[in-house]
């Protein structure tokens, strides 16, 4: 297996013991073998990423195998775009499926073969009926269905249409092959459902060879016999399917082609608060510029994600934590933020960023002198160490440690007051300078010359600690904000209304500042690299808008850690 040593091993769940009792019972000798399967119709997200991390898991935890199958039944919505993006992005997290690459137009012959099998035997009819009728047929969950008055053509007649529907005889939509079922069945999937359409539509791997396709529930059971997969792990809306599912791998020959024969097994998806999932709106609001493409950082898919600055490892401990269930829930946006905290804490440099820069001028430093002070890269890590931060006469704090009225409790500056700075010097408020219309633009102070680390007065008791940058040394940048996507946390609610799950859109999901002042040592910043600013947050130098002379960066999280909050409330209310 060239599965990443480091994947932590997945916590047990049902699925697990479902593979223990097989182990142990002998099943499938004893291998395990799982897919994943994507529809190349979008980009992938934070709930296929759960999807990626339990299939791959529990392929390294078992010894097993993992495929990555591409589920390219429906040509008209896919593109090869999206098949080199689901590619990049499950390696990016960690997995790797060697040479076990598949698609399921590889098996358009084979399913094809199957069926004219399947037609011999009885079990599949040609239906001219228009998609509208069967839907008429089909009746509802209270009312059986009708028979097609197609249903009970001879095997002869039927292989003769079905030939002729693959040579190109008849038009789109006009005949479908279905499966010879139950049209009273109290499960609606097993009314004779459909097998293969019609469809002239440019296929990106089989380019014009077909003219009718599979439909998913058809070629989905087979593709999985024919990879020899044990168990074909999906989502708990399948569980409906799951009789379709066994029907067509009782009655379609596959055994001169696979070993073993794969057992559907259901788990929940999962649901993120304040975001979307659904791939066609995702693709809404990128189509339609409610967002700046599908990697725009508010995204949840995973290259929105990775361009935020998330990391793998993160992802990966999210998907771990979220556990694999049986009953749908949503899981709180402020765990997947929590993951990344926890990881940057240890590992991100921190480093000092002005967003929102205030200019200071110490009137009694030496006009000329620049200091290089010690500051050290992070207290978590001390193996870190510490790098030189420049410190001169002119300086930015930030805005709003600055208060001309402040109310109590108000540990900054302010008239009269002082403030430290952080791995520098203690300064004192002499005076505020402002514009004709009254706003602040500068202010001057005073510093305390042996206030620093190892001076005679740095043992000073003063409430407040600020950052701050050396204004002629600080480098200017942009940076940008990120809120939720969505200013309600479950936007799919509001549908039941009646209203648009854009109405639950975030307005203020970016804010762009576009006058920021980093310290130095950022000036070379590489792309996708990660920083705490102190105070701020942590950050991402963008991987592609930001590079020497004209730095830009993500945040990624705030450093407030609501997550942790809720536990430490939920901890004392018990
Ligand atoms: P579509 O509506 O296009 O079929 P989909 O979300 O089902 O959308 P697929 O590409 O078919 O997309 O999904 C690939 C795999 O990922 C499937 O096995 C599916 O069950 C799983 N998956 C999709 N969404 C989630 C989710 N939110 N949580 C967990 N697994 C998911
Ligand atoms: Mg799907």
């Amino acid at each position: 297996m060239g599965m990443n040593k480091d994947n932590p091993p997945l916590s047990t769940n049902f699925i697990q013991n479902i593979i223990n009792e097989d182990l142990k019972n002998g099943k499938n000798d004893g291998r395990v073998h799982t897919r994943f399967p994507p529809e190349p119709n979008g980009y992938l997200h934070i709930g296929h990423a759960k999807a990626i991390c339990l299939n791959f898991g529990l392929a390294i935890a078992n010894k097993g195998l993992c495929n990555l199958r591409f589920d390219d039944t429906n040509p008209s919505k896919e593109d090869i775009e999206y098949v080199e993006s689901i590619q990049a992005d499950v390696k990016w997290l960690g997995f790797d499926w060697e040479d076990r690459l598949f698609y399921a137009s590889d098996y358009f012959d084979k399913l094809y073969e199957f069926t004219l099998g399947l037609i011999k035997s009885g079990n599949a009819y040609v239906c001219d009926l228009s998609a509208q009728e069967i839907r008429e047929y089909r009746g509802t969950l209270t009312e059986p269905g009708k028979d097609s008055p197609y249903r009970n053509r001879s095997i002869e007649e039927n292989l003769d249409l079905f030939q002729r529907m693959r040579e190109g005889e008849f038009p789109d939509g006009s005949r479908v092959l279905r499966a010879k079922i139950d049209m009273a069945s109290p499960n609606l999937n097993m009314r004779d459902p459909v097998l293969y359409r019609i469809l002239r539509s440019t296929h990106h791997r089989t380019g014009d060879n077909w003219c009718i396709y599979p439909m998913y529930d058809y070629a989905h059971p087979i593709s999985d016999a024919l990879e020899s997969i044990t168990h074909s792990i999906c989502t708990l809306e399948f569980a409906d399917h799951r009789p379709l599912y066994d029907w067509v791998l009782d009655k379609v020959d596959y055994s001169g082609d696979a070993k073993g024969r794969p057992q559907q097994i259901e788990f929940a998806r999962l649901n993120l608060s304040h975001t979307v999932m659904s791939k066609r709106k995702l693709r809404e609001l990128v189509m339609e510029g409610y967002v700046d493409g599908w990697d725009d950082p508010r995204m949840p898919t995973i290259s929105g994600l990775r361009r935020r600055g998330y990391t793998p490892e993160s992802i990966r401990d999210f998907c771990d934590r979220i556990g694999v269930a049986k009953r749908d829930s949503v899981v709180d946006i402020a765990l997947l933020e929590h993951c990344i905290r926890e990881q940057l804490n240890q590992h991100a440099p921190r480093v000092m960023a002005v967003l929102r820069p205030l200019r200071v001028i110490i009137d009694n430093y030496p006009e000329d002198q620049v200091e290089w002070l010690e500051a050290e890269n992070n207290p978590e890590n001390p193996s870190m160490g510490s790098r030189q931060i420049p410190f001169s006469r002119e300086i930015f704090i930030e805005q709003e440690d600055f208060m001309e009225n402040p109310p109590k409790k108000f540990f900054r500056l302010s008239p009269g007051g002082e403030i430290r700075l952080k791995s520098a010097y203690i300064i004192k408020c002499e005076e505020v300078v402002k514009d004709e219309n009254g706003a602040i633009i500068e202010l001057h102070c005073s510093y305390d010359p042996d206030s620093r680390s190892g001076g005679a007065t740095s043992g000073r008791k003063i409430k407040g600690t600020s950052h701050w940058v050396s204004a002629q040394h600080a480098i200017k940048a942009k940076v940008r904000l990120y809120d939720h996507l969505f200013t309600s946390e479950n936007p799919d609610d509001c549908e039941e209304e009646g209203a648009d799950y854009k109405s639950q859109l975030n307005p203020d999901s970016l804010r762009v500042l576009d006058d920021c002042r980093v310290e130095p040592s950022l000036a070379a910043a590489e792309p996708g690299s990660r920083f705490q600013f102190l105070r701020q947050g942590y950050f991402c130098a963008d991987a592609i808008d930001s590079q020497e002379g004209h730095l830009v960066f993500n945040r990624i999280v705030s450093l407030r850690d609501t997550w942790a909050k809720i536990q430490k409330e939920n901890r004392s209310n018990q």
